[in-house]
């Protein structure tokens, strides 16, 4: 039999109400135990918390699942109790001397309701993302996936190559019979170049749906001192990078995230750029380039009161945007000079929103994608590779044997499973759920 788990749901006490969220086997004889009775299922009744010895531990609702119809697929039930660490403390207590009843791991919920096929493995990754969503363009995003909608796709996707082995085989099968008409195979093979083409549209989506999970990049580089961490302190309105007269004082790679119009952005400080060899400023460069490199947008910083300044960053292949600083140190008439259109002060807030919406169209694009079926982590576009692969290999492959081009489709299809966990994914696993809180 399996144990029982058990763990508070909901966030850091002290808070207005805490969610303890039971499941297992044990579920009914816990809320017998401790509340005193099982209550009609998935309504809520107010119930007094005991432990064993019938003192009252707290009053407050309890909630029960019956088996399947739950998160987990389990009984489950939940008990909303006061939040404060003493109330918590005391009905967990409770709950831990209740024979078979355990802690839960991080994450564990979330894993029997995989393994109950509550969920496939999208979903859960969609369910994590979504308890971490920051902006509104993640939570759209999360919500899509852990409802299902990478799932489906990809499920769609089996189906077919499913169907085309079938096709195959059983073409294979009755080869021998004379009265089975042209080639029933050769039907699938235009159906597998659809297919083909579908993956590799879907994977042309694949920046924008991690753009959409993890933040759109962007990168300020320039000179020591041009106004790089001033300017990020000033765009993210506190102060998260160091600010200082001395050069060469950023040697790491800063990041602050921002929220500009509902999508994540990755706003990154760098080490300024410049002849050196001191290694840990040496380091710094390098990091800078690297982040410079794989952004999506790159601030290159060039002060207004020493225009001649050149940044050695020429090399960089992300779009690029010139922003000039300083703004407040020189007069109007520099301003208006042509090329000088961008040019922020830090000091005086000049053009910051400018900036901002600058920066903001370029997510515009994203607005319309946020709730489309996109892949969102590396996991899905390594896989959809493999499997565009083995398609690609199977319709071009004319002149194999027809055994061998339908093993190639039974690869693509396996490698479908392992996204959505419906194939062996063992050692996947303790990645996945390790993402998430005790609780969930
Ligand atoms: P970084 O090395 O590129 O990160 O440059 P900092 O942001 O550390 O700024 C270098 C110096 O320039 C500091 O003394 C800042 O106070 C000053 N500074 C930065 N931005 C502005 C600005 O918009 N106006 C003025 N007047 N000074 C600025």
């Amino acid at each position: 039999m399996r144990d029982t788990i058990y763990a508070l749901s909901s966030g850091h006490p002290p808070a207005g109400v805490a969610v303890i969220r039971i499941s297992g086997p044990g579920v009914r004889f816990g809320l017998e135990t401790v509340a005193g009775s099982v209550p009609a299922p998935r309504s809520a009744k107010l119930s007094n918390m005991r432990d064993s010895a019938g003192q009252l531990l707290d009053q407050g609702l309890v909630i029960y699942f019956p088996e399947p119809h739950s998160f987990t697929g389990e009984d489950v039930a939940e008990l909303q109790i006061h939040g404060s660490r003493a109330s918590i403390s005391a009905v967990l207590s409770a709950l831990s001397e209740i024979s078979g009843f355990r802690p839960a791991e991080a994450g564990e919920f979330t894993r029997r309701a995989f393994e109950n096929g509550r969920m496939d493995l999208t979903a859960v990754e969609g369910l994590s993302d979504l308890i971490r969503a920051e902006t509104e363009s993640q939570r759209k995003q999360a919500l899509g996936q852990a409802g299902g909608h990478l799932r489906l796709l990809y499920e769609g996707w089996a189906k077919r190559l499913t169907y085309a082995r079938a096709m195959i085989e059983a073409e294979i099968d009755f080869s021998d019979e004379e009265d089975i008409p042209g080639s029933v195979a050769d039907r699938v093979w235009p159906d597998m170049q659809t297919l083909a083409d579908e993956i590799k549209q879907h994977l042309a989506g694949a920046r924008t749906g991690e753009i959409l999970r993890s933040g759109f990049q962007v990168a300020l580089v320039g000179a020591p001192n041009v106004g790089k961490s001033s300017l990020l302190n000033a765009l993210a309105q506190r102060d998260v990078a160091i600010v200082s007269d001395v050069p060469g004082t950023t040697r790491d790679v800063i990041q602050t995230r921002l929220d500009i119009g509902g999508h994540l952005v990755l706003l990154m400080d760098t080490a300024g750029i410049r002849a050196s060899d001191n290694p840990v400023e040496l380091e710094g460069m390098r990091r800078t380039l690297m982040t410079a490199e794989s952004a999506d947008l790159v601030l290159e910083l060039r002060s207004l009161i020493d225009r001649t300044e050149t940044t050695p960053v020429d090399t960089l292949a992300s779009e690029r945007l010139v922003v000039w600083t300083k703004s407040d140190l020189v007069d109007n008439a520099t301003l208006e000079l042509p090329g000088t259109e961008l040019a922020v002060s830090s000091k005086t807030g000049y053009g910051l929103d400018a900036l901002l919406q600058s920066i903001a169209g370029r997510l515009s694009s994203l607005d319309q994608t946020s709730d489309e079926a996109l892949p969102t982590r590396e996991r899905h576009i390594t896989l959809l590779k493999d499997c565009l692969k083995e398609v690609q290999a199977a319709v071009i492959g004319v002149d194999a044997p027809i055994e061998i081009r339908s093993e190639l489709l039974r690869v693509a299809s396996g490698a479908l499973g392992k996204i959505t966990g419906s194939v062996d994914v063992e050692q996947l696993l303790g990645v996945i759920f390790s993402e998430f809180c005790v609780g969930k």
